[in-house]
């Protein structure tokens, strides 16, 4: 009788945890053509490579695949960041993060305030720190030059996080002792904005060990099903392929172009500051890519200066990181997506970095937390660099880059937040 009870109980568990289960699915696909055709049944591609794609997902997907006729083998799902792991660090918290950028505003107020870009639909903070060491008004009166380091519009891309706000460290911590930082932040007006979806983050965070494999924002669809595609609800090229019209579906679009408040408030903030903003950085993970526009097309721009600015940039860029630098559509088509916006409606410089692993086996969305200060690191250049042209970026095509850039960064000087105080109890 007992074994029976035990029996029923673990089959009444597994039953009621049956949909948050999940899988890798590889599907073959070669060509962008090929991977835009998954696409656009409303997939999130999350790992490309020449020949298959990979995508996490539930058994919601895998009968979405079975529906679509796409053959496909189903993989164990794998990347969970150990326990140990945890000793090597954490991922913050939403409140962590929170409570790291009003820190560093309220510990260096002659340089960084804490702001927000909005509310989010459930009402949290999307937290942003302004970096400058010109002050408002006068920022605005002198039209100093103003960039936007975005994150986390995707809610497990904790890294994405992560990357953005070492940098706020790194450049509060740094401006005392390292010229070019002093030069850059008293010419700038730097805003970071590490999470722009925070119920998603916050419901896909688990105290640092693991998260839920959640995507979207937490804004309820008529219909049952939860949440919208943030980077799919941009209104340049909106509606159209990489971004499914179906609620229930990863890369849901939602109902209307910014029909999310999250993304209103993106475009608000960043049209606020456009007189004066040239360029955005859009973090994401993973894949170690450096994607500019177009998303929406598989036309390059037809602008002939522009397409040679986003060529030197990106690859520039890559040289530092070793990422790839490409189109966002030579991956797969993909509408509704910031940078084409930023881009495409506004005429900003705009790039999306996917940020490491590079394989969904190598730690996926969930990269030991061990390897953030690496990723970092790596792509602490590339920022930088992006800085330094925020006031003009087609100065890539007749200057070269300064020397202080290409110099190795003193390492040691970088110092970031002690993390055993941040994980949560
Ligand atoms: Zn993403």
């Amino acid at each position: 009788m007992k074994k029976i009870l035990t029996t029923a109980s673990i089959l009444a568990s597994s039953l009621s945890f049956a949909d948050v289960t999940r899988y890798i699915f590889e599907v073959p696909a070669a060509t962008r053509e090929e991977r835009t055709y998954i696409a656009n049944f409303g997939f999130a591609l999350d790992e490309v490579q020449s020949d298959r794609v990979f995508i996490s997902g539930t058994s919601y997907d895998r009968d979405l695949l079975n529906r679509s006729g796409l053959k496909f083998i189903e993989r164990k799902y794998q990347d969970r960041w150990e326990k140990a792991d945890v000793k090597a660090g954490t991922y913050r918290s939403y409140n962590s993060v929170v409570a790291s950028l009003q820190n560093l505003a309220s510990n260096h107020p002659e340089i960084a305030s804490y702001m927000v870009l909005g509310k989010s639909f459930e009402g949290r903070d999307q937290p942003m720190l302004r970096i400058s060491g010109v002050n408002p008004g006068q920022a605005e009166s002198a039209k100093t030059p103003a960039i936007l380091y975005q994150g986390c519009h995707h809610a497990r891309e904790h890294l994405s996080v992560e990357v953005p706000l070492r940098f706020a460290e790194y450049l509060i911590n740094n401006y005392a002792s390292n010229e070019s930082v002093k030069n850059l932040v008293d010419h700038r007006e730097i805003f970071i904005a590490p999470i722009v979806n925070p119920d998603g983050f916050f419901f896909d965070y688990t105290n640092g060990i693991s998260g839920k494999n959640w995507r979207k924002n937490r804004h309820p669809n008529s219909g049952g099903s939860m949440g919208v595609d943030l980077n799919r609800n941009y209104g340049f090229g909106w509606g159209g392929g990489g971004a499914s019209d179906d609620p229930n579906n990863d890369t849901y679009r939602g109902p209307s172009s910014f029909s999310e408040i999250e993304i209103q408030n993106v475009r608000d903030f960043v049209k606020s500051k456009r007189h004066r903003m040239n360029s955005v950085m859009d973090f994401h993970s993973f894949s170690e890519l450096i994607l500019y526009p177009w998303g929406y097309q598989y036309d390059d721009i037809s602008n002939a200066k522009d397409v040679q600015v986003y060529n030197k940039m990106a690859h520039q860029m890559a040289s530092w990181n070793n990422y790839t630098a490409e189109q966002a559509s030579d991956l797969y088509i993909a509408s509704g997506v910031s940078v084409d916006y930023f881009y495409g409606e506004l005429g900003m410089t705009a790039f999306t970095f996917e940020l490491s692993p590079n394989s969904m086996f190598g730690g996926g969305f969930y990269l030991s937390p061990s390897k953030i200060e690496s990723v970092f690191t790596s792509n602490l250049k590339p920022m930088l660099y992006m800085l330094e042209y925020a006031d003009n970026p087609a100065r890539v095509l007749t200057e070269s880059v300064p020397s202080w850039l290409l110099n190795n960064l003193d390492q040691k000087t970088i110092k970031t937040a002690s993390y055993e105080d941040l994980i949560e109890k």
